[in-house]
């Protein structure tokens, strides 16, 4: 165990003179609960584990109540990957490559093939907001910092780390910009970025692993006026229900569910997130296609 109480928590922080807003992410029993649901190879451990990061840090900017995705898509070795978080930091992910593949490569752009990367934001309220961006950079980190660059002007900064072994963890550092109404700051403001982000680019994996969060910021930015907010708790949770599975079968023709009963004994519904289970019987299908309202559910997808 790493010992640092700061794990499965993200700190979010601002530089208010540079007008620059800073998170530091360190996740443990997170990163331990994906990681278990799975067999996964080390470098998609790796994928994940920087996923789950770049997640929490993104899922930190939200003001609204809702939910975010990063999705990795592609034809090569990697078929895709995802990791959903909720505004209140519970995370669930999951991954899918070519399991014929005997050798792995060893590098990010290697377990590609056309990649692209979705990400997903699903307001409770609201209109769902999607962006692209290719898998051009050598690291997820430079993909997601291109992705800012590109849809939202911002200059941003993103680092991500995953340890493997007896130890593994995963997490990261994420800056940006504020957006500022001011042409005439601009030069300046991107002057204090350049020096905040040097000084972040020196941050190591061992550090981030094996120290509190804020010794990490003190090591990184003593010499810094930074505002350090309250941290906030990361968790894996799948948000999977019978309710949601019984939605999914609704979709389904009866006659098509009664046929699977009588083959198997039952309907088996798994969650690829969280490997429940959910059985229904002939029983329960009548009972699905009978009275059953879905828009009584309040957690209709
Ligand atoms: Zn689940």
């Amino acid at each position: 165990m790493s010992g640092i109480a700061s794990v499965d928590q993200v700190q979010r922080f601002l530089f208010n003179k540079a007008n620059v807003r800073g998170e530091l992410v360190q996740l443990q029993d997170t990163y331990r609960d994906i990681l278990s649901s799975y067999t996964y190879p080390p470098i998609i451990q790796t994928l994940l584990g920087e996923l789950m990061a770049a997640t929490t840090l993104l899922n930190a900017t939200l003001k609204f109540e809702g939910e975010i995705g990063l999705q990795i898509q592609s034809d090569g070795i990697i078929k895709y990957a995802v990791v959903n978080g909720t505004h209140d930091l519970k995370l669930r992910g999951v991954a899918r490559w070519d399991e014929t593949v005997t050798e792995l490569p060893e590098t990010f752009s290697a377990l590609f093939d056309k990649g692209y990367l979705v990400i997903t934001i699903t307001p409770k309220e609201g209109e769902r907001y999607q962006g692209i961006v290719g898998l051009e950079q050598p690291s997820l980190a430079g993909c997601i910092e291109q992705y800012f660059l590109q849809s939202e002007q911002l200059m941003t900064q993103v680092r991500l780390f995953a340890q493997q072994g007896d130890n593994p963890m995963a997490g990261g550092t994420l800056l940006q910009i504020l957006p500022t109404s001011s042409e005439a700051t601009n030069v300046a403001e991107s002057t204090d970025f350049a020096h905040i982000a040097a000084l972040t680019d020196t941050l190591k994996a061992e550090e981030l692993f094996s120290l509190e969060a804020t010794d990490v910021m003190y090591r990184l930015y003593h010499q810094e006026e930074v505002e350090v907010f309250t941290p906030a708790a990361v968790k894996f949770e799948c948000h999977c229900s019978r309710a949601n599975t019984i939605i999914a079968l609704q979709h389904i023709d009866k006659t098509e569910l009664l046929k699977i009963v009588e083959e198997d004994g039952d309907i088996k519904m798994h969650c690829q997130f969280c490997n429940k289970e959910y059985c229904f019987d002939a029983l329960d299908v009548e009972t699905i296609h009978s009275g059953f309202d879905p828009d009584a559910s309040p957690t209709k997808q």
